[in-house]
């Protein structure tokens, strides 16, 4: 017999896409064994539209009766992006009303609409979530109340000594030409990070209860090469057409672009490092299935990023658990071990406080009370990857 030497509540994942809408490509159904063999029971589903919002019912309710093995999809969000004021309101109302939990915003969405978006939402109570349009400031939409932002966005500007002017060029501009701008004026921004004024932003969008999720993952992965990507052991656990998708968009880059993603990297890490020491809540989040995130297995590399940016492991793990559970105002049935909670958990061979990469050694995942032994989630991957080859043929 084993000793089990570790236990832990289970992972949420806070930034994942099942749909593929853009591309009109069947769901990543392919990606719910790997997320529970991982040790993730939880995700926010970050792009929904409000005719899938059944699906996502049907889903849940297979994992609760045992027919199916996947997270649990916590939350999931709808876009929102009109011309006219009534019908960016009409839009709000109509998420809600299809039962989506927030609303998700993009960089293109211009201050004005942006605006008529977070005042709708604040009316019909639902929370607003994902980018920072890019004539916005940080700062305004923490004041402003919307509840998350992703991937570190306008933190960067924030963290720069020329916020004032670069918000003010892009405000003079349409959405998309402002996010054209916005990706112009990268370099710069990046090269004129400034610590001090990083350090006040944090604190302001600290105080407001804000929460960043900074799918550290992108970055950091964006930041290496990936030449040989197809040669690693969990390439044939993607789906085909993923397949073809990730080829596409690893295509070689620039000498530019590789500087570029380099300092970008080094630049999310100072800030996640400055937010933590501010005490803003970090939310774990992967924005899986982008290129090199794989599910499931992208939330231990965002957990050990956290780490490698400053947080403790202690930090790193609230991040993925009690934090999510928290914002999704769900604190009550999950997030953490006790009495009465669901019970999602991962039993580990040794404790990830002392290592984080301990996180890895899964020896039982608890999936809504469901026991999966070590050999049950080895199958899981097994299955995973035989399911693709038959597939394809
Ligand atoms: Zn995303």
């Amino acid at each position: 017999m084993v000793a089990v030497n570790s236990c832990c509540r289970g992972l949420i994942d806070m930034h994942v896409h099942l749909f593929n809408n853009a591309s009109h490509r069947p769901a990543n159904e392919w990606a719910f064994p790997l997320f529970v063999a991982n040790g993730v029971t939880g995700v926010r589903e970050m792009l929904s539209l409000p005719e899938q919002m059944p699906q996502i019912g049907h889903w849940n309710n297979a994992v609760q009766n045992g027919s199916l093995v996947a997270p649990r999809i916590l939350a999931a969000g709808i876009r929102v992006n009109g011309d006219s004021e009534q019908a960016l309101r009409q839009q709000v109302r109509d998420a809600k009303q299809s039962g989506a939990d927030f609303i998700k915003v993009f960089s293109e969405v211009p201050s004005a609409q942006w605006r008529t978006i977070i005042d709708e939402a604040s009316k019909q109570e639902i929370a607003v979530d994902g980018h920072v349009p890019a004539q916005v400031g940080w700062l305004e939409t923490a004041s402003a109340g919307q509840r998350t932002v992703e991937h570190l966005m306008q933190s960067y500007e924030a963290c720069s000594s020329i916020e004032a002017r670069v918000l003010a060029s892009r405000r003079e501009l349409g959405g998309e030409a402002a996010v054209a701008l916005r990706d112009e004026q990268e370099r710069e921004v990046l090269t004129r990070f400034d610590p001090a004024a990083c350090r006040r932003a944090a604190k302001a969008v600290a105080a407001t209860g804000q929460y960043q999720t900074p799918t550290l993952v992108l970055s950091h992965f964006e930041s290496r090469s990936s030449k040989d990507f197809e040669l690693d052991i969990r390439w044939p656990l993607l789906r085909e057409d993923e397949q073809a998708r990730w080829q596409r968009n690893l295509a070689p880059r620039t000498p530019d672009d590789a500087s570029l993603a380099a300092l970008r990297w080094k630049t999310s890490c100072s800030i996640v490092r400055t937010l933590n020491n501010a005490g803003m809540p970090i939310l774990a989040g992967t924005d899986t299935p982008m290129p090199l995130v794989y599910p499931g297995y992208s939330m231990h590399d965002e957990l050990e990023l956290l780490v490698a940016c400053g947080l403790s492991n202690a930090k790193a793990l609230q991040a993925a658990t009690i934090n999510s559970a928290k914002v999704l105002r769900l604190d009550n049935t999950l997030g953490s071990v006790d009495i009465g909670k669901r019970a999602d958990l991962l039993l580990l061979d040794s404790d990830p406080l002392r290592d984080i990469h301990h996180l890895r050694d899964i020896r039982a995942v608890v999936l809504d009370g469901k026991l999966l032994g070590r050999e049950d989630l080895d199958k899981l991957i097994l299955v995973n990857g035989a399911n693709k080859k038959s597939g394809s043929k």
